[in-house]
């Protein structure tokens, strides 16, 4: 917490094989969609053991990134909140890193490694083990006191720690996300079609926009975020201090008309080290364009 986290939680290293079927179901119905990399490394998603050989445990660590600043809504195009902030996997990775050094000095030839967002492990399984939130319907995870408006970082060490207990799941008899997502998307509860997700649609190069994701775009161009607004978890979402995460000022300034002339000179000055700097101007403007198509 002192590095700055929101959450932190220890895992026994077990395998998850209660996912197991509930994984292959997810490749058998093709819900990857072009994301090829979720069908590769199948049994090492599963068993930690196969990443790190000798692992004892698994440390789940969450990173607020809710900005301090909503962009407005009215007459504009919306962008999904980490949108605006700069890219978050090697950010991640940094942060981490005094705490590997902290763990490799709790004991004798101590091997640890780290992941976010680039290796074949369940980010979010692992956060729920480690009892700092749980999978909602909408399928992110929800911290109780800070809603799910957060990055996880995973690390695997041969180090023993105490287990925290897994998180149980508060969703109840709630639904709010379901009936919010304007494609249909969580289709069961706990599920995601990603080939109908705006996220996926409209941030995943190569990624097809189907005609029922293209009609229901609500403005979106890049990224969504209405499942997890429509959350009552969100209610304690607080605004990270941490300026990584926070827009270039002048995007608060941008309306329909601003983006529907946006340069790429002006482009790469708001979103350079960003997210969408990386899937590039035309994919942004492609967006615009069917975003438009809903007005
Ligand atoms: S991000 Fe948007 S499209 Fe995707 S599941 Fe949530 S509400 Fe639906
Ligand atoms: S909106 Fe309700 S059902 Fe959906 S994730 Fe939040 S608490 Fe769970």
């Amino acid at each position: 917490m002192e590095l700055g986290f929101s959450a932190c939680g220890f895992a026994a290293a077990d395998p998850l094989d209660h996912l197991h079927d509930f994984y292959r179901h997810f490749l058998e119905e093709e819900r990857q969609a072009t994301m090829a990399y979720l069908q590769r490394y199948a049994t090492q998603r599963l068993n930690p053991e196969l990443l790190l050989s000798g692992v004892k445990t698994v440390i789940a660590v969450l990173v607020n990134y809710y900005p301090p600043v909503l962009l407005p809504e009215e007459d504009n195009f919306i962008l999904s909140k980490y949108a605006p902030g700069k890219r978050y996997p090697p950010y991640i990775k940094s942060k981490m890193e005094p705490l590997l050094w902290m763990i490799s000095g709790l004991g004798e030839n101590v091997h640890s490694k780290s992941y976010v967002d680039s290796g074949p492990v369940l980010e979010k399984a692992w956060a729920q083990r480690c009892g700092i939130g749980w999978q909602g319907k909408h399928t992110i995870i929800i911290n109780r006191s800070g809603g799910s408006y957060f990055y996880i970082g995973i690390i695997l060490t041969t180090l023993e720690l105490e287990p925290d207990l897994s998180e149980t799941d508060h969703c109840g008899s709630c639904s709010k996300c379901m009936e919010a997502c304007p494609t249909g998307a969580i289709d069961r509860p706990y599920q995601l079609d990603i080939r109908r997700c705006i996220t996926y649609c409209t941030n995943v190069k190569n990624a097809p926009m189907p005609e029922e994701v293209r009609k229901n775009l609500k403005n979106r161009i890049y990224g969504c975020d209405i499942c997890q607004d429509a959350c009552p978890y969100n209610r304690f979402a607080k605004p990270t201090p941490d300026t990584h995460f926070h827009a270039h000022p002048e995007l608060a300034n941008m309306r329909k008309k601003d983006w529907i002339n946006l340069s790429r000179e002006r482009f790469d000055e708001l979103f350079a080290g960003t997210s969408v700097e990386e899937s590039g101007y035309e994919r942004l403007m492609r967006n615009i364009g069917f975003a438009r198509e809903g007005e």
